[in-house]
């Protein structure tokens, strides 16, 4: 049984003296049943929108209408917020968009259940004894780990809503579930609704499921069931490309998913993980050659982040580390050379780098991580000794360097901050005004 506030059961209970049951559905009824972590609660009942405020006020519950046509009402109880909603049909035009051309408010958990996208999803607890109402078989189906649609034919349900294909593969993975083979065999053959669903509600789909569990299972179903042109199109480039096996196991797409998987559970570090290498194809198409796929992969890594209106200083900071990704991949550079090239990158993007590499290795297959440590160390060396890892933290600033040397404004005073933050990563303790003030005459 869920746990629920007191004063929401007690809420409940004046609701059930006038024959109305408020229930508790959704992820909170499904993830109590597993056993796993309660987030937020959604309530239903046969309430009208208007009705629900009225007995709200009547029991000295704050509560707010946020959406009329779906019948959504914010009940604020102990502090936390509760969406409830009319039970209610839906029904859909053609196309994928997810606006119900027609909503019908119901009495009945029954009716509202098929509205609902899988099984385990529209199961109903009432919140003053916990019974509870499966009509759709979602208990049998959480029993053996299943994700099936709420309707006998899946079909209906993933047309009316592309973002459900997306959904289907987010809950699969967070909840460790198999999919349903006919579910399956629908989202396949309907994935090109997903052209329909604006960029922003698929972004936030991929978010989640870059952010969640099993990453690598989640990136090759959304591949199996053919979503991953309408998210990132320009991936679907790497499948079957081949690579130096002394390298690399597995083909670039492969490569990716595993690598994403390996990254720390970060957005940017996932997006980075999963698209350092998109721009082989690219490189390989024009060169023959892969050397520059970190420059056409940080462009590439744009547009596609650009497209699912991703923010800006996330796209920089992924594209950033794209950038940058083959620096010395062959673990050959000195530690003055890696701390010179660290100095430059900057704290944070040498802090993405190294993630960024350390999955890259494991998502090759290959378990040569040491070169990620290895840089660990250098960096941690690089902060306990205080090196300044922009121009801004050196001694000096421009305007020292233009009086000290009697020159004017320009490249030149560019270039001489570039050289001394390049001499401080070795030298540290070098940074200091004097030393730096007599050292500037030698970078002429
Ligand atoms: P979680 O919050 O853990 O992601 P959830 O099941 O609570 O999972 P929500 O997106 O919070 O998912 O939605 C609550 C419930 O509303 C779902 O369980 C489902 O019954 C229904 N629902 C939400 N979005 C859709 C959708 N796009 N199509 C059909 N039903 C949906
Ligand atoms: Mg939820």
């Amino acid at each position: 049984m869920l746990e629920l506030p007191t004063a929401l059961r007690d809420f409940a209970e004046s609701l059930e003296r006038d024959g109305v049951t408020l229930y508790a559905v959704g992820g909170s009824v499904r993830d109590a049943l597993l056993g796993r972590e309660v987030h937020d609660v959604d309530l239903a009942s046969r309430l009208r929108p208007e009705e629900m405020l009225e007995r709200a006020k009547a029991n000295g519950v704050p509560a707010r209408i946020v959406q009329q046509t779906l019948g959504t009402v914010l009940l604020t109880i102990d502090g936390t917020d509760y969406e409830h909603t009319t039970f209610r049909t839906e029904s859909y035009g053609a196309g994928g968009v997810h606006r119900p051309d027609a909503v019908r408010f119901s009495d009945s958990p029954e009716v509202d259940a098929f509205r609902r996208d899988f099984s385990v999803n529209a199961l109903y607890e009432s919140v003053t004894d916990g019974t509870i109402l499966d009509p759709t078989g979602g208990l049998a189906d959480l029993e053996n780990r299943v994700l099936r649609t709420t309707t006998k034919d899946p079909a209906v349900i993933l047309r009316d809503d592309g973002l459900r294909i997306l959904r289907l593969v987010r809950f699969a993975a967070a909840l460790d579930f198999s999919i349903d083979p006919l579910t399956l065999e629908a989202a396949k053959a309907n994935a090109a609704l997903l052209d329909d669903v604006a960029w922003e509600r698929r972004r936030q789909e991929l978010d989640r499921i870059l952010t969640g569990e099993r990453v690598f299972y989640a990136l090759s179903t959304l591949h199996d069931v053919g979503a991953l042109p309408y998210l990132l199109p320009e991936l679907v480039l790497c499948e079957g490309m081949e690579q130096r096996k002394d390298y690399h196991k597995y083909d670039v797409l492969t490569h990716l998913f595993h690598t994403c998987e390996n990254t720390p559970e970060e957005p940017a570090l996932r997006l980075a993980g999963l698209l350092h290498d998109v721009g082989k194809p690219e490189a390989y198409r024009r060169d023959g050659k892969l050397y520059a796929h970190d420059v056409y992969g940080a462009e590439i890594a744009r547009t596609m982040l650009k497209r699912l209106r991703y923010p800006n200083a996330l796209i920089e900071r992924v594209c950033g580390v794209i950038r940058i990704h083959m620096f010395d991949l062959k673990d050959e550079a000195s530690d003055a050379t890696i701390r010179k090239r660290f100095a430059e990158f900057g704290r944070e993007r040498t802090e993405d780098l190294i993630a960024i590499r350390e999955a890259d290795i494991r998502g090759s297959g290959y378990q040569t991580d040491y070169v990620a440590e290895r840089w660990r160390k250098v960096l941690q060396d690089m902060i306990n000794e205080r090196v300044p890892f922009s121009e801004e933290a050196l001694a000096v600033t421009g305007r020292d360097i233009m009086e000290e040397l009697g020159i004017p404004a320009g490249e030149r005073v560019g270039t001489i901050k570039r050289r001394l933050l390049l001499h401080c990563a070795v030298h540290p303790e070098e940074n200091r005004r004097e030393i730096l003030l007599k050292r500037m005459h030698d970078c002429r």
